[in-house]
């Protein structure tokens, strides 16, 4: 049975509160505990999918299909374990279940409430599974306080109730703002944040405090003090230069003692940080450096994009070099000449997106790429835009494009050789999709099987011919269009395992140029750099070397 670990947050947002979870996943693991993480929002999308990346930061998909919060991404880089959808939950979710069953009749002659059947709902997502780790981690989204928030944190404290005593703790990060003028760290923050929580019923056992300076230990006292939490159970959380120190950083802190003593575990199982150890030492100790131009879309916000940024970071560790990511706008020269703009790059990445936006100026890149023979990788719509980049300038398919940009305009211009895929296997089942479907969750999501062509430079990457890779997408690469541009020298390296849907393509004359359909950064770690990923920084050490 799971000991639980509730994770809140005070103050302000965006503390690193997933950050700060996924740290403490890894250091229970390091002391050789099994760990699940889960995250709660308080939002009423039913899932992240339909959000902007612009508001949200990317949408993480599961192997199984879910499109989560961006946290899960921390979670698995930070503990190896693959998420799944029943790791993520937000309100809308919660509500509309809730709402489907009292249409169904299930709660016949009852009045819906918040309590209980709100919570309950909630308090039945939090127990899924609990019998298969040793400690479920479950971060709350939002700030308490916040209206929304209210159903989870209510649920969390009936929660506690409900199990033995000693089997739920609670874990609180809030700010300590420091006031310049008067040099001082200022606890009063967190002391009315705690009272807020201790308001709803939730009293913490661990307060984990971000500060810009150190935290002397008068204050950490009388933090304790003010807030009731022994004074070994208040952890300094300092400003990284990389997020992967964090395990590193609150283990020096003694978060992991803490809430090992929290939960009366003695004596605690001595952790094995060796992973987290050649972790920093790469971060720390780069022999030298690479520039890799993102051209993207969403460039204002990194977490737009968050896992391609980290599977990056760890190709650089694979190699021992730091990656210097620069985010183009791919609209600056949707109309315009690319060159100005990807000129010095050691290797070029145009990730994912939707829409038509910026398509024109990601076709240009990959033309610049593949004719200055500069290291390449697309993603998803980045490998459609290099497909299509093939079509109209070597294979003659002038007027070539995706069906995507064609149904969004409401009119017919582009041959379409990325097409609207409407029926596909999966596992043993035919799924099928009709244009004009609601948005919410239906694409091709989740994991799928592909097969990779014997001899092929992605094979030798990988290591082998059979790979398993998330999906996010509607359109499709069509193979009528296969023969054409394999004759103009671009290989379908990767196919479903059906031979009906592209997976992978490659210019086989090309350094390295690479397009996959499928999104390989989510499943990249720092102690397991993606293949791909270390390969393509590979590449792109190597091409530094010739400029
Ligand atoms: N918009 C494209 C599609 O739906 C690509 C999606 C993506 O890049 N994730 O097929």
């Amino acid at each position: 049975m799971a000991r639980f670990i509730f994770i809140t947050g005070g103050v302000v947002s965006s503390l690193g509160k997933g950050l700060a979870s996924a740290a403490l996943g890894a250091l229970l693991q390091a002391r050789g505990y099994t760990v699940r993480l889960r995250k709660l929002d308080p939002y009423l999308n039913v899932d992240p999918g339909t959000m902007s990346p612009f508001e949200h930061g990317e949408v993480f998909v599961t192997d199984d299909g879910a499109e989560t919060d961006l946290d899960l991404g921390h979670y698995e880089r930070f503990t190896g374990v693959a998420a799944r959808m029943s790791d993520s939950i937000s309100s809308g979710r919660v509500y509309s279940t809730v709402l489907e069953k009292e249409r169904r009749g299930d709660y016949l002659g009852k009045t819906i409430q918040v309590i209980p059947h709100v919570t309950n709902e909630i308090k039945d997502f939090i127990r899924i599974g609990e019998d298969e780790v040793d400690f479920m981690l479950c971060e709350i989204g939002g700030t308490v306080g916040d209206i929304e928030g209210l159903p989870f944190f209510e649920a969390i404290r009936q929660f506690a109730q409900d199990k033995a005593r000693g089997q739920c703790i609670f874990m609180h990060l809030t700010l300590l703002p420091y006031l310049a003028a008067s040099g001082e760290l200022k606890t009063k923050p967190t002391q009315h944040s705690v009272k807020e929580l201790r308001s709803i019923g939730l009293a913490p056992d661990i307060l984990v405090c971000r500060s810009e300076h150190p935290i002397p230990e008068r204050e950490r006292e009388k933090i304790g003090l003010f807030c009731n939490v022994r004074k070994d159970a208040v952890i300094a959380a300092y400003d990284l230069k990389s997020i992967y120190e964090a395990p590193l950083a609150y283990h020096a802190q003694g978060l992991d003692q803490a809430v090992l003593d929290a939960f009366g575990i003695s004596p605690a199982p001595k952790p094995d940080l060796t992973i987290w150890h050649d972790v920093a030492d790469r971060i720390h100790n780069p022999e030298g450096e690479v520039r890799v131009a993102i051209v993207g879309k969403y460039t204002q916000l990194e977490d737009a994009y968050k896992s391609i940024a980290e599977a990056l970071t760890h190709g650089g560790m694979a190699n021992r070099v730091k990656v210097r990511i620069d985010w183009v706008d791919a609209e600056l020269f949707d109309r315009a000449d690319a060159a100005p703009y990807l000129e010095g790059f050691h290797a070029i990445l145009v990730p994912g997106g939707f829409g038509e936006r910026g398509t024109e100026g990601k076709i240009k890149a990959a033309q610049f790429a593949r004719e200055k023979r500069v290291p390449y990788l697309g993603i998803c719509l980045g490998m459609q835009m290099a497909v299509i980049e093939a079509a109209r300038n070597v294979a003659g398919l002038t007027t070539a494009g995706s069906e995507e940009f064609d149904h969004e305009a409401g009119v017919k211009r582009f041959e379409p050789v990325v097409y609207h895929l409407k029926e596909w296997v999966q596992g043993n089942q035919t799924v099928a999709r009709k244009q004009g479907d609601a948005k919410g969750g239906t694409m091709r999501l989740g994991s799928y099987d592909a097969v990779l062509r014997d001899g092929s430079r992605v094979a030798d990457i990988y290591g082998g011919t059979a790979i398993e890779e998330r999906h996010r997408h509607r359109y499709e690469v069509d193979t009528k269009y296969r023969d054409k541009l394999e004759a103009a020298g671009l290989c379908f390296t990767g196919m479903s395992p059906d031979g009906k849907l592209p997976e992978i393509v490659e210019w086989t004359d090309h350094p390295w140029f690479i397009g996959v359909q499928f999104h390989p950064e989510l499943k990249s770690k720092p102690f397991a750099p993606h293949p791909l990923f270390a390969d393509f920084v590979r590449a792109a050490v190597e091409n530094s070397r010739l400029v």
